[in-house]
């Protein structure tokens, strides 16, 4: 459920027409619901009530700095991956100990900064950055929490670019091999493990891989202990998948995702960490644009509207399906035609989709992609030199942009030309 309803005959997010936020900021741009950050935040937290547990917030997925404040005072820990969402959430007002630092290529740098300032664990996904980490603290005069990622080899049925928990993928340690990297672990100063992690993918669609990866870590559990290892914590990662086309069955539920954990792991007496992002920040946003030029085509048109794949990567880089409906509502019972959706963008690959049944539409009208609010604001680039687009939070009846559309001055003055050329 969102907050992005029809109200007389025009699309509305929360109490807001989308068509005022269009008239006052212009198009393309993305737009998110309070409201519906705020549930999706609540489902997995009550999802797992009864257990000692923190929800870290994968900001990858959107790291707008009014999200991640939404998300703080709620509670929420973050999921990092980088120095730069690192401070973002230093910046969103997150406390160190409930910043978790996942990524396959940490450096020195980013490991100083954690540590310096703060941070719950470091998510460990290769012998090598163990050394490195291990190093670093010790040149503080500290110790790292840790976790070591460990790869189950399970497959999450997922488009393969977002399928991380494989023994073919660069993720990880494979779980084979973990007590042996724990009693490595064990023998570095400047490392305490303190856990174990797991990341098998995203848009996962089906709760089965989770159970297979689940119960392979607690095995693990069970057996680092018996090795004389704390293991007080486990962060099962996030990945859960959310209805991009409705109609389709639905994915699973946080409240059932949540039941599977209690099952195969309450009993171990740990904290459960997930890091959840699409799940949280996908339906709750949506790109809106506007129709350029009606084309005529063989067998059917081509509605080119003014956002592209700068704007919205996700068809382009995985084939991504994004429910594309009108802001003014359709007629009841008026013919639908086939479109290809197309961006202005030299790329055939700017494509949002092909022969898509809507009802008729004519140039200046608006356009709403759905569940656009995970992997999409962050995955913008100005390719085409195409300012980014804004983003705007709607509250109640209240809204406010978030992040302006740059002006052509700021975006060709981040360019210097040496005085040589
Ligand atoms: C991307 C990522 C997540 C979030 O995945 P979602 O599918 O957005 O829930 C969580 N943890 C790690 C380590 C990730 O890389």
């Amino acid at each position: 459920m969102d907050h992005f309803l029809y109200r007389d005959g025009e699309l509305y997010a929360e109490d807001v027409p989308l068509a005022e936020i269009a008239a006052q900021v212009g198009t393309p741009f993305y737009v998110y619901s309070h409201a519906t950050l705020t549930r999706h935040f609540t489902l997995f937290d009550e999802a797992l009530s009864g257990m000692d547990h923190l929800v870290c917030y994968a900001m990858k997925a959107a790291s707008n700095q009014a999200i991640l404040k939404i998300m703080a005072g709620l509670g929420a820990g973050m999921d990092v991956v980088s120095g730069g969402e690192y401070r973002r959430a230093v910046a969103a007002g997150v406390p160190g100990d409930k910043i978790v630092f996942s990524g396959v290529g940490k450096t020195r740098e980013e490991m100083t900064l954690a540590l310096t300032h703060g941070v719950r664990q470091f998510n460990l996904e290769s012998e090598p950055e163990m050394e490195v980490l291990n190093e670093v603290a010790l040149s503080l005069g500290v110790v790292a929490p840790v976790t070591v990622r460990v790869n189950p080899d399970v497959d999450a049925k997922t488009h393969a670019k977002i399928a991380t928990g494989k023994s073919e993928n660069k993720f990880g340690i494979p779980i084979a091999r973990a007590r042996e990297v724990y009693a490595r672990i064990a023998q570095l100063p400047g490392l305490k493990a303190v856990g174990i992690d797991v990341h098998i993918g995203s848009q996962l669609t089906d709760l089965e891989p989770y159970r297979l990866a689940f119960t392979k870590v607690a095995e693990l559990t069970d057996s680092l202990r018996a090795d004389g290892h704390d293991i007080i914590r486990l962060d099962l990662g996030g990945g859960l998948g959310i209805p991009y086309e409705r109609g389709n069955a639905a994915p699973p539920l946080p409240v059932e995702y949540g039941a599977l954990v209690k099952e195969v792991l309450g009993d171990k007496g740990v904290e459960i960490e997930i890091e959840p992002g699409r799940l949280i920040a996908g339906n709750a946003g949506l790109m809106v644009s506007k129709v350029i030029y009606v084309k005529k085509g063989e067998g059917r048109d081509f509605l080119i509207i003014d956002g592209a794949m700068n704007d919205l990567v996700r068809p382009a880089m995985y084939d991504a399906h994004h429910d594309i409906v009108p802001v003014k509502e359709a007629t009841p019972g008026v013919e639908q035609q086939p479109y290809d959706v197309v961006g202005p963008v030299c790329e055939t690959g700017d494509t949002f989709a092909k022969g898509r049944s809507l009802a008729p539409l004519v140039a200046g009208d608006l356009v709403a992609f759905r569940s656009a609010g995970a992997y999409g604001a962050v995955m913008a680039s100005e390719y085409n030199t195409r300012p980014l687009i804004p983003e705007v939070l709607v509250k109640g009846d209240q809204f406010e942009v978030i992040r302006a559309r740059p002006s052509f001055e700021e975006i060709i003055n981040r360019d210097t030309i040496p005085e040589w050329v």
